[in-house]
């Protein structure tokens, strides 16, 4: 009997799962192979100032705190960095944006995420920079395919991670004990990204599934130093440098398609944006384009906690753009919901929902 099936790979899963198995509890991970995993597609960038609006949430160092410990402690167990701290230069998209930034230095508790301002066309980075900005610490990139294969490993060295679609037509949800296929545990918790808004169980929670799609470029062999950025450059788009001359820029977002494949508009929208975002767009040439889907809620808020009518059935999701940042802490705070019954950030907790599905 295990403790815990996982439904889910991807970030949210593996590292709930990480968690558990350091705790001592029994947890069998199954999962699909990827097949619909946003945590393969995503760049994985930190970003702590949300949106064009620069919003921070109250946890904010918490969950710094989090990304710090976590994905250093996993590289020292792989031998192999996951996480990378990268300033990233802040470009102003719309003139409201200046009020927006004129309140952040009042606010104590950020200051040590702001660097300097730069009048508009005299940006640091060889960027087109009309309405000038800012530079912001603390903020970088989790190699986030690397990690889940590390991760994907060191479950299977402990028999932790079996490859099978969980259709929950099999599943069986009982008062004692969860079951399927076989694999019997004490509970289960839904991992499965944006999918778990087809559950049985779970899909009354206001899931909005956001579709993005996400460019992969090289930079061409007479490019010469300087001439392309080596910040994260966010304005109306983003674009990341991740060495080698490799770079990644995204990405759209759209909440009528649910599937991962790139689209022709898509990959055109971006290529328009880089044309107006970069000095030099021209020495960068398109590699790969792929699409996902965000597993995103209509609040902006996660999800966990356990359903109301099933005691044994728990969800840990809805992290939207933003789980490189958040699930560090969240699978923490999960983790000690699930083994101590300790009470969960009542933002994030599903009892906010009520008990409409019990
Ligand atoms: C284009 C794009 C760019 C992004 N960029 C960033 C970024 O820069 N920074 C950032 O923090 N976030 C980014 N994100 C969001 C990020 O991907 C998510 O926040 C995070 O990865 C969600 O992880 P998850 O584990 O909850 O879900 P997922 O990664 O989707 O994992 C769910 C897993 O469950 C599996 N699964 C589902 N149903 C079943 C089933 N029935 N049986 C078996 N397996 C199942 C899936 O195949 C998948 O492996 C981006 C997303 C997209 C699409």
């Amino acid at each position: 009997m295990y403790d815990y099936l996982i439904v889910g790979q991807g970030l949210a899963g593996s590292l709930l799962a990480w968690r558990l198995i350091n705790h001592g509890k029994k947890v069998l991970v199954l999962d699909d192979g990827h097949a619909s995993a946003s945590s393969m597609v995503a760049a994985g960038v930190i970003n702590p100032l949300a949106g064009r609006r620069f919003n921070h949430a109250p946890q904010i160092h918490e969950w710094l705190e989090a990304v710090e410990t976590t994905y250093t402690q996993l590289a020292q167990q792989a031998k192999e960095p996951f996480l990378q701290w990268l300033d990233m230069l802040r470009l102003y998209h719309a003139p409201e944006q200046y009020r927006f930034y004129a309140r952040l230095p009042e606010q104590e508790e950020i200051k040590d995420l702001l660097g300097e301002r730069f009048p508009s066309n005299e940006p640091p980075q060889p960027v087109q920079a009309p309405l000038g900005g800012f530079t912001q610490h603390r903020t970088g990139y989790v190699r986030l395919p690397a990690l889940l294969r590390f991760l994907a490993r060191w479950l299977r060295e402990r028999q932790a991670l079996q490859t099978t679609t969980v259709d929950h037509e099999k599943l069986e949800i009982h008062t004692e004990y969860v079951c399927h296929e076989g694999w019997q545990a004490r509970g289960v918790v839904f991992c499965d990204g944006y999918r778990c808004m087809h559950s049985p169980w779970f899909g009354y929670l206001p899931f909005a599934p956001d579709q993005g799609e996400i460019l992969t470029l090289r930079q061409k062999p007479e490019a010469r130093p300087g001439q392309l950025p080596d910040m994260i450059i966010n304005g109306a788009q983003w674009l990341l440098p991740m060495g080698n001359g490799m770079f990644r820029l995204g990405a759209t977002h759209n909440h009528h398609i649910q599937d991962n494949q790139p689209t022709e508009e898509g990959v055109s929208r971006l290529l328009q944006g880089m044309e107006t975002l970069l000095k030099n767009p021209q020495l960068l040439e398109l590699t790969r384009s792929e699409a996902g889907v965000r597993p995103a809620t209509s609040d902006r808020q996660p999800l966990l906690g356990t359903h109301p009518g099933y005691p044994r059935a728990h969800v840990f999701n809805g992290f939207g753009a933003h789980g490189s940042l958040m699930i560090p802490w969240y699978s923490e705070q999960m983790c000690r919901w699930l083994i101590q019954g300790r009470a969960l950030p009542a933002t994030a907790d599903i009892a906010r929902y009520g008990n409409e599905a019990a």
